[in-house]
């Protein structure tokens, strides 16, 4: 073999192999926006599972770290509503003020979140009845124990022992019910800032 036939020979090969590498990094390119894409899809995934997670946190907040005064109210009014139509039956003792004690707040959340979802569910039967029969009657206890200086004329919150007064609200409710949701948010029952909707029992308005 010549000497020009073998420079030649090795000008294809090094074409051969220009051409793969080229080739190669045409599919790097590609690799990489699919990845890319790929990667894209992942982040929209997980921001709308993020959203769903909120929306569905949503349906039943916890009281005791909610910020927001608007939705502080949606969820009294809420829960005031489907305590009057539902929990009363079970619980024909709770004192009107149990706005004003967040624990019970949160409870009476927790109640209404269980029944629910034992209404909703295919397995209502069953599910209502655990809710009946295991979930009721300690909540009823805990709430009791909560609001043991309570009735339905008397208030009395856990940071004094000498605030006793009535509890009432303004017509619609839902105006009362607003303000002690502003109230909650804001102070988180500090000692000192009477809630709202609370009558002196001389008779003068705490707030
Ligand atoms: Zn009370």
């Amino acid at each position: 073999m010549s000497e020009q036939t073998k420079l030649d020979q090795l000008g294809v090969q090094v074409n051969g192999i220009a051409s793969r590498q080229s080739a190669t990094e045409k599919t790097m390119q590609v690799l990489t926006r699919q990845l890319t894409k790929a990667m894209n899809s992942l982040a929209t995934l997980q921001e709308r599972g993020a959203a769903t997670t909120s929306e569905e946190g949503a349906a039943t907040p916890e009281w005791l770290t909610m910020t927001d005064p608007q939705k502080a109210a949606d969820v009294l009014v809420e829960t005031w509503q489907w305590v009057g139509t539902v929990w009363l039956h079970h619980h024909p003792k709770l004192s009107p003020c149990w706005p004003l004690h967040p624990r019970v707040v949160e409870d009476l959340r927790a109640m209404r979140a269980t029944w629910k979802a034992a209404c909703d569910s295919p397995a209502a039967p069953a599910l209502m009845t655990g809710w009946l029969v295991q979930a009721r009657r300690p909540i009823i206890d805990g709430i009791t124990e909560a609001m043991t200086h309570c009735d339905e004329t008397r208030h009395r919150d856990a940071t004094s022992l000498e605030h006793a007064v009535c509890f009432q609200l303004t017509d619609p409710p839902e105006l009362t019910l607003m303000e002690v949701a502003e109230w909650w948010v804001t102070f988180r029952g500090a000692e000192g800032v009477p809630a709202p909707g609370l009558v002196q029992l001389d008779g003068v308005r705490s707030r």
